[in-house]
């Protein structure tokens, strides 16, 4: 059951592109300019994806789009939604049948949603169920974009924040999550202030650099999960690569170019990362830095034995607190339906491969 037909995923992706590249085709085709601003509003505002329902562009212009574009919604493959809270969790087919995970949380401000940035991880961190399933491929920026638009349409609702925090590395798909970032918060279009948006990353070290130079405004969230090199690279490989200091270097760099707050990530894994002394190396390190750490119960992953109870965050973040860090508890939203980072993806996977009747079907 495909949401596609080859010929469609030969034409040009229009939803990946921005306003002037739209303009510049709507040229070549000797087009008026405005033309492009009707369009890019269909898709970007009004989340159109039909070029037929785009009343206002003559059926002539709307022929020749059909000819030369494709619109790549997605399709809804899995929906869990928490019966504890309103977290909603989506597995979403992509054109070529590869799938992403995507989960829209309520908070008191409004609805976040976690996207997506790739299919599958290369990063290996080895208490994360994206790596397990190994890498695909990167995600478009429209890819990354309909995650969004797909979800709003489901919902009936506008997100007002969104997280580059579910599969993959946005730092290792850096032109594709650029595109991505400057679309989203086009003012011509969807204009999601970047302020709403964070970032999060396992510290690909010059991309760290490369974004602080574009001044975006956005929130990095950095993941941590140990202050000490050698235990830092048993679980996160990338450390193998940049050390904490060069990390923590690149850090100091971002806050000072930006003038924004880091967030530091750290996944209590109960027995590997919390003792005292765990604390201290971490508030020493930290110290000075104008940044947040955000402390999570690791989530179990069935092929790990890592787990810890939510005290035992609490009682680490209490520990850095005293020590003067500014650390806090993630709310943990969906528990009911939580399976962590990447599981939903990787079991449908295994189902497919074991030839388990798809659920669809
Ligand atoms: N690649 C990016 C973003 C994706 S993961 C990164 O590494 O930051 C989003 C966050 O979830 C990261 O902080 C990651 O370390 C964390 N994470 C992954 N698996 C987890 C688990 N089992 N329990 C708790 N946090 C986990």
């Amino acid at each position: 059951m495909d949401n596609f037909n080859k010929k469609d995923l030969e034409k040009i992706d229009i939803l990946s592109l921005d306003l002037p590249q739209l303009e510049n085709v709507m040229a070549e085709l000797g087009e008026k300019k405005f033309r492009a601003k009707q369009i890019f509003q269909w898709l970007h505002i009004k989340k159109v994806f039909s070029f037929d329902d785009m009343t206002d562009i003559s059926v002539q212009l709307r022929t020749k789009l059909k000819d030369i574009f494709c619109i790549k919604s997605l399709f809804i493959a899995k929906r869990l939604e928490s019966s504890i809270d309103n977290t909603v969790k989506y597995l979403y087919r992509l054109p070529d049948g590869n799938y992403a995970e995507t989960v829209l949380m309520e908070y008191h401000y409004g609805m976040s949603i976690c996207v997506s940035t790739q299919v599958g991880c290369k990063m290996g961190c080895n208490f994360c169920a994206s790596a397990i399933a190994g890498f695909v491929r990167n995600l478009t920026p429209s890819e990354i974009l309909m995650q969004i638009y797909m979800t709003e349409k489901d919902r009936n609702i506008k997100v007002s924040g969104v997280v580059l925090m579910g599969i993959g590395e946005p730092l290792d798909n850096y032109e594709n999550v650029l595109k991505f970032l400057r679309l989203v918060s086009d003012k011509n279009g969807n204009n999601l202030s970047l302020r709403h948006i964070s970032l999060s990353t396992c510290g690909i070290v010059p991309k760290i650099y490369e974004l602080a130079e574009e001044k975006f405004g956005l929130t990095l969230s950095v993941s941590l999960h140990s202050p000490y090199d050698d235990e830092r690279s048993k679980i996160m490989p990338v450390n193998r690569r940049y050390s904490i200091d060069e990390l923590l270097k690149a850090c100091r760099f971002y806050i000072e170019k930006t003038g924004r707050r880091i967030t530091f990530e750290y996944a209590v894994i109960d027995g590997v990362n919390n003792s005292p002394e765990d604390g201290n190396h971490l508030v020493s390190i930290l110290k000075g830095m104008n940044c947040h750490v955000n402390i999570i119960p690791v989530n179990k992953v069935r092929e790990r034995n890592y787990s810890s109870k939510k005290s035992e965050a609490e009682s680490f973040a209490q520990y850095l607190s005293k020590k003067g860090l500014n650390a806090t508890v993630r709310r943990t939203l969906g528990s009911d339906i939580d399976a962590a980072c990447g599981q939903l993806r990787r079991d449908t996977l295994k189902f497919e491969k074991t030839g388990g009747v798809n659920y669809e079907s």
